[in-house]
């Protein structure tokens, strides 16, 4: 792909070459850190580069924050919305922002390292459409987290009808048309990890090693986390269901078997029908089966409602464009 220098800013063209999105939510510690090392990158790369940050409604003057910064090399936007609508909402916002020909996605915590950029970009430039991050380490995760990521990550992978790598985030690059393919995905349950795996295109796997969070904490606690698992499971597959009918089989066949051997029992022993206790913990054991079936059809049916609503993802509060101070001068 032929990829022009860095021109001079009044005869660059509209569309730049490169677009970093930056979804945050109350990152006011890391944000300056991080937009220095988006600067030093982008001064660096022979390409022209747009940060694209979402502010995912943070109250703790982020976005003022950014506002006020002055970009040396890149165009920085920062798109706003209404409200807290989660990192995947502020990541669909933020593509849809992009014009870029190569897109890429990173945390602002600086746990995605923007420094492995030219090294995707030279894989992208070789043909590739995707290239995704797998995290060959986790620093500063707690072993619960980490475990329970492997084990989560391995499970999708096995229930997904399109694969996915294990291990990878949203930290990745992809091409104009991938990213355009991902707009075109018209539902509201964003899991964004699946809908990845839908597109396709030609991909390459890099391994990089996550670094800890720069500053501040988490978003994300363990009930977040649970739901983000449960969604990303049944948004991707339907495999939960035939699980349930599975499960009511099997307890079908064992009840069928038990009642048998009560009947058997009753007329060969001679034994008198006793049992209460047997009898309890079956009424709760069925329960409890009953209930979970209805609880995982019901996961789907609300996944149904919230589509039929056809909410738009996120709603934009404002935009603002901050050219570089290069372009200004000659401007
Ligand atoms: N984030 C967001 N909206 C949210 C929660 C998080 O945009 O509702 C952003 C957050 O600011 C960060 C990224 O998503 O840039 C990853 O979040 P975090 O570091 O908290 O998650 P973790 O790395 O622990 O999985
Ligand atoms: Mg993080």
């Amino acid at each position: 792909m032929n990829l022009h220098p860095l021109k001079r800013p009044a005869e660059r063209p509209r569309a730049p070459d490169l677009s970093i999105v930056v979804p945050f939510y109350n990152e006011r510690e890391v944000l300056p850190a991080c937009l220095q090392r988006l600067e030093a990158l982008a001064a660096r790369l022979a390409l022209s580069t747009e940060l694209v940050f979402v502010d995912d409604g943070s109250s703790d003057g982020s976005a003022e924050l950014l506002a006020a910064a002055r970009p040396q090399h890149c165009e920085l936007r920062l798109l706003r919305l209404s409200r807290n609508f989660g990192k995947e909402a502020a990541m669909s916002a933020g593509l849809a922002a992009t014009r870029g020909a190569a897109v890429v996605v990173l945390d602002a915590d600086l746990q995605d390292p923007p420094e492995l950029i030219p090294q995707m970009l030279e894989h992208w430039q070789a043909g590739a459409d995707v290239v995704q991050m797998q995290r060959r380490s986790r620093a500063g995760e707690s072993w619960l987290k980490r475990a329970s990521a492997h084990a989560f990550y391995r499970l999708l992978a096995r229930l997904s009808p399109s694969p996915v790598a294990v291990d990878t985030g949203d930290f990745r690059l992809m091409s104009r048309r991938a990213v355009d393919a991902l707009l075109q995905l018209p539902e509201r349950n964003r899991y964004m990890k699946g809908l990845y795996a839908w597109v396709g295109l030609p991909t390459v796997v890099l391994q990089y090693d996550r670094a800890a969070r720069h500053a501040g904490r988490s978003k994300w606690g363990w009930p977040a986390l649970f739901g983000l698992a449960l969604e990303g499971i049944t948004s991707f597959s339907v495999a939960p269901l035939r699980l349930a009918t599975l499960a009511g089989l099997f307890t079908a066949l064992a009840g069928a078997a038990f009642c048998a051997w009560i009947v058997v029992k009753a007329l060969l022993l001679g034994d008198p029908v006793a049992g209460y206790p047997s009898l309890v913990a079956l009424i709760a054991f069925l329960g409890g089966v009953q209930l979970l079936g209805i609880g995982i059809v019901g996961e789907y049916v609300g996944k149904t409602y919230i589509e039929a609503k056809r909410r738009p993802l996120y709603l934009l509060q404002d935009e603002r464009r901050i050219l570089p101070v290069a372009c200004e001068q000659t401007a």
